[in-house]
Order: structure tokens, then sequence, then C-alpha cells
């Protein structure tokens, strides 16, 4: 049962092996104590890294942190050198996979019915998809934000049953905010959130899944988004990788949390 809060920490292609120990045991020591029941704490590491920092996070008892990838190829197995598939992905400890990040669609050319087979293969894998959705500055500017961000959703919504999506995390991240320092304010990630929402119950997804926030998040800034009621918690890419960050950005989730 996947939480209604979640912080997760996207780690893209950094960190090593030395890292991965260090921050299990930093991570432990924060989460360990806390009030953070209710609030999922979710960490995609590099692949290689999957079952080293799984293993950490155990041994240093953060048992209740879960990892997953931030990618999987769309079939269950073939000739596919470089890729991995999502029941893989399980097989190594996996529970959660990011699909259709923002850098994969722009960097790698993943179009929004790729995402949505990727988002079919990890369900069928038994896997949590974070499905992530997001207009460029350009699509904002010209005020198709929100039209962009339902054309994403479409093919996703026409792969998955409702029961599928309901299931699943949606993570809205405007391209323009990811890894540049720039945010969306409370007000325009709300915006978003609620239209995303109204989507959702317009095509009968009435149980409506966890919609993250992702974009330049910090522990500076977070505390705002999550007073929003349509942000669910954050998808975290730079500020995931020092614990420090990573642990008031939780810690932000849990004031919300404490509050409900
Ligand atoms: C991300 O990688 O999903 C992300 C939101 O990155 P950042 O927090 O660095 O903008």
């Amino acid at each position: 049962m996947v939480q209604r809060l979640i912080v997760a920490g996207n780690w893209k292609m950094h960190g090593d092996r030395a890292m991965v120990d260090a921050y299990a045991r930093e991570l432990a020591a924060c989460v360990e104590g806390s009030d953070h029941a209710g609030v999922g704490v979710w960490l995609f590491p590099p692949a290689p890294y999957l079952l080293s920092l799984a293993n950490a996070l155990a041994e240093a008892g953060a048992k209740e942190v879960s990892v997953g990838v931030q990618n999987v190829h769309e079939a269950a197995s073939g000739a596919f050198t470089g890729e991995m598939s999502a029941a893989m992905a399980a097989d190594c400890g996996a529970q959660l996979v990011l699909v259709g990040h923002s850098e994969r669609r722009t960097l790698f050319g993943e179009s929004d019915e790729l995402v949505a087979a990727k988002a079919r293969a990890v369900i069928d894998a038994g896997l949590t998809p974070v499905i992530c959705v997001g207009e460029s500055l350009d699509e904002r500017r010209g005020g198709e934000a929100m039209a962009r961000v339902r054309a994403q959703l479409e093919p996703v919504l026409a792969s998955l049953a409702a029961g599928e999506v309901e299931r699943s995390v949606i993570a809205y991240e405007p391209v323009w905010a990811i890894g540049t320092g720039e945010t969306a304010t409370p007000e325009i990630a709300q915006e978003m959130h609620a239209g995303i929402s109204e989507h959702l119950l317009a095509r009968k997804i009435s149980a409506r899944p966890p919609i993250l926030y992702g974009g330049s998040v910090k522990a500076s800034n977070a505390e705002q988004l999550f007073a929003q009621p349509d942000i669910d918690g954050a998808l975290v890419g730079g500020a995931s990788l020092a614990v420090t960050d990573f642990a008031g950005i939780i810690a932000a989730a849990q004031l919300k949390q404490n509050r409900a």
C-alpha cells in the first residue's frame, strides 16, 4: 500500500559505493525515532547500487525506506543490450520505478506512448510506477502547461486500468524547474496538481494517486509547497544527495502529516 505523503530522492547518475554506506547510516540516524510514520521515504540510486543501498539501509535500521530504479525497459526480457526489465529490478530489491522522468524524455527521446508502455511493464512486474509529467518553459509561456500534462497522461490512462492508476504515483515536474534552482511557486504547483486531480477524476479515477511535486525542492521551500492541499510530497533531485538537505524535506512532510 502506497503512503499518502512521500519524499522521494532521485540520485540521477551520482554517487559511489562509499556514498551508499555513509548515506544509509546518516539517513537511518535521521529517520530513526523521528515521527515520520505515514511519510514514505523513497530512494532511487543508480541501478548498480540498488541492492547495496537496500542492504545498507536494512543494516543501519532504516528498513522502512524503500528503494527503486530510475528507468526500466518496457519488455520483460530480450536482446536489449544495456537495458534492464522491471522484473529484474524487482528481483534486486526495487519496489518502485521512475517512469518518464523529463531527462528520459528530452535526452533519450522517450515518447508519451513509450512512457505508458513502461508504466504498464512496471505494474505487470508488481512494482509501483512514479509517472513523471511536466511542461517545458515554452509550453508554459504559451499557456499550454495543463494541456501538455494531460497529453502526457492520456496514453498512461489508456494503458492502465483505473485501479492500476490508483496504485501508482504521479510526479508533476515542470521541466523548467528541474535542476535549475528555479521552483514553481506553491500557487503554480497547486494549480497544476489540482488540474491533474480533476483530469483523473474526469477519467473515473476516483481514489486519486499521490501527486508529488518535483523541481528544485529544498528544505527551505518544502514546507510552503507541502502546505498546498493537492501536493502529496516531493520528488527531489539535487537536494537528495546530501542527507541533511533530504532530511529537512522529510521533516517538512512530517509537519504536514502531523497537521492532518
Ligand atoms: C528530479 O530529478 O526529478 C528533480 C526534480 O531534480 P532537482 O530537484 O534537482 O530539480
